[in-house]
């Protein structure tokens, strides 16, 4: 049986959204075309595409913490920021209890005599290791802080600004307002140009 085959990532992928809803089953989670988390629906949201990838599997859990701390509202950016920090805090918690239960779940599972009647064991049943890098962490908060001072700067005059409220921005050399979307937590990417 090959290790990669489609039927293999297939499990990879749905073993991390089974996995997050039974050991909290207070969690909403429903697939996208990105990763985030929407207070007023209360819904994680996840591209199950990326699922296979290691990045793909911190985010769903990354979004994760965010849902179960509660995060719904900031007043700045800066309070974004903190709420982003909590959120990865959270995010290493849910990963330490997910490898925890799947080490436990592989030691409960079958009797040694019946396995080695079957095919020989595939990497499928290994635990994907779920700890979260923390070069990745430093690395979406550093895009995080890129993104959120991008969207600070002036677009009349690329000088520097207030924030006034949660969406509103005021530039305190040219007088200009602008709004920034303040709906959702949303993950922004290095190579996003929004
Ligand atoms: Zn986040
Ligand atoms: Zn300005």
């Amino acid at each position: 049986m090959g290790i990669c085959s489609a039927n293999t990532m297939t499990q990879h992928k749905l073993t991390i959204v089974h996995d997050l809803a039974t050991l909290y089953p207070s969690l909403r989670l429903t697939e996208s075309d990105s990763f985030y988390w929407s207070p007023e629906s209360q819904t994680v949201h996840y591209n199950p595409n990326e699922l296979q990838t290691d990045e793909g599997c911190w985010a769903i859990i990354h979004e994760s913490g965010h849902a179960l701390l509660g995060h719904a509202t900031y007043r700045s950016d800066f309070e974004l920021l903190q709420l982003e920090v909590a959120a990865w805090e959270k995010a290493k918690e849910i990963a330490t209890k997910l490898q925890k239960e799947r080490v436990d779940g592989i030691r409960h599972m079958g009797k040694p005599n019946e396995r080695a009647h079957s095919s020989p064991p595939t990497t499928h049943h290994l635990p994907p290791t779920l700890s979260i890098d923390e070069d990745h962490v430093q690395d979406c908060l550093d895009s995080y802080r890129d993104w959120l001072h991008r969207r600070s700067l002036c677009p009349n005059c690329s000088l520097g600004s207030i924030q006034v409220s949660p969406d509103t921005y005021s530039c305190i050399f040219c007088d200009h307002s602008w709004h920034v979307s303040s709906n959702r937590f949303c993950r922004p990417y290095r190579t996003s140009n929004s």
